[in-house]
């Protein structure tokens, strides 16, 4: 059941990571005008099931207003609110305060905060750590996102799956993380990854919905979009098997879907890959064009 709703605010940040699984960067377009968003929060309260709204990017402080006002409205409409950022403007605790402070009154209600060697590489005193602090001071719900660079993992006394290669570390390997942070990590054969790892994709309780009208089941995997069929419509008239790219997923992983749409060995494609994700992302970036409304947009694919 559909409980929860992602705005990707704004794909614009002042960041440019290299784990980010958009292709986010200061240079990228696309942000959610007040409007758009009022209309989205109206069909998320139309499904009678999405209690919680989330606002992340991108970097939302960027659209500060704009990240307050949906705030309010999302509040006022009763929902649940969170906030994902990176808390670039957190010059001390002190100033932090000026930042949160509003958003709490708007009716924030939790915060996630990215504070991690991708956005601040070894410094101690980030303004990620600044924000937490100032955070915990307000009385804001509050936790950090600290992903870690994917290491190889020795796995050789683990009895599951002895020897297979493994990674450790945060990321999951789509968007720009697929293309910057695979080098020199281990590969698994492309046919043993034949399960989604992270998405439920038939009975998905979360989406992420974009300024362009995707709606989101895993990042540039559309439902459908939002601006042609209304979200309460889209979410009720879901139909994961005979959708062309979760049919395949939910059948065998992305292997199925490799196999399905023909991007394999025998093809000319790689024959390993670092995870599922990887192997998922690779072959959908290769058949952006047989799925333009469902593969979209050039924002997660680093096409634009
Ligand atoms: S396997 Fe594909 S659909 Fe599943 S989480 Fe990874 S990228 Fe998303």
């Amino acid at each position: 059941m559909l409980t929860g709703i992602h705005f990707l605010l704004t794909y614009t940040c002042n960041f440019e990571c290299d784990h980010c699984f958009l292709y986010c960067s200061p240079g990228t377009t696309g942000t959610f005008t007040l409007d758009q968003v009022n209309t989205t929060l109206d069909e998320a309260g139309k499904t009678g099931t999405i209690n919680s709204v989330f606002f992340e990017g991108g970097e939302p402080f960027l659209y500060f207003p704009l990240l307050k006002e949906s705030l309010a409205l999302a509040k006022a409409a009763g929902f649940k609110t969170g906030v994902v950022t990176n808390a670039y403007p957190a010059t001390s605790v002190n100033d932090a305060k000026l930042w949160l402070a509003p958003l709490q009154e708007a009716g924030l209600d939790f915060l996630s905060i990215s504070n991690d060697e991708f956005h601040y590489g070894d410094a101690g005193d980030t303004p990620a750590g600044k924000a937490l602090k100032a955070a915990e001071a307000l009385g804001i719900n509050t936790s950090p996102i600290c992903i870690d660079r994917p290491q190889p993992v020795d796995n050789s006394a683990v009895e599951k799956d002895k020897g297979a290669p493994v990674t450790g570390g945060g990321p999951r390997f789509r968007g720009r993380a697929a293309e910057k942070l695979v080098k020199g990590l281990p590969l698994r054969p492309w046919e043993s990854l034949n399960q989604c790892p992270d998405e439920d994709l038939t009975t998905p309780s979360r989406v992420h919905v974009d300024p362009f009208g995707h709606v989101h089941l895993c990042q540039g995997i559309s439902m459908g979009n939002m601006w042609d069929t209304p979200l309460s419509e889209l979410a009720a008239g879901y139909r994961p098997h005979s959708h062309p790219v979760v049919a395949p997923l939910v059948r065998g992983g992305p292997a199925e879907l490799a196999k399905e749409l023909g991007i394999t060995p025998d093809k000319g494609y790689a024959r390993g890959y670092v995870d599922e994700c990887h192997l998922c992302y690779t072959v959908r970036k290769a058949s952006l064009g047989r799925f333009p409304e469902l593969l979209a947009p050039a924002q997660v694919y680093g096409t634009g």
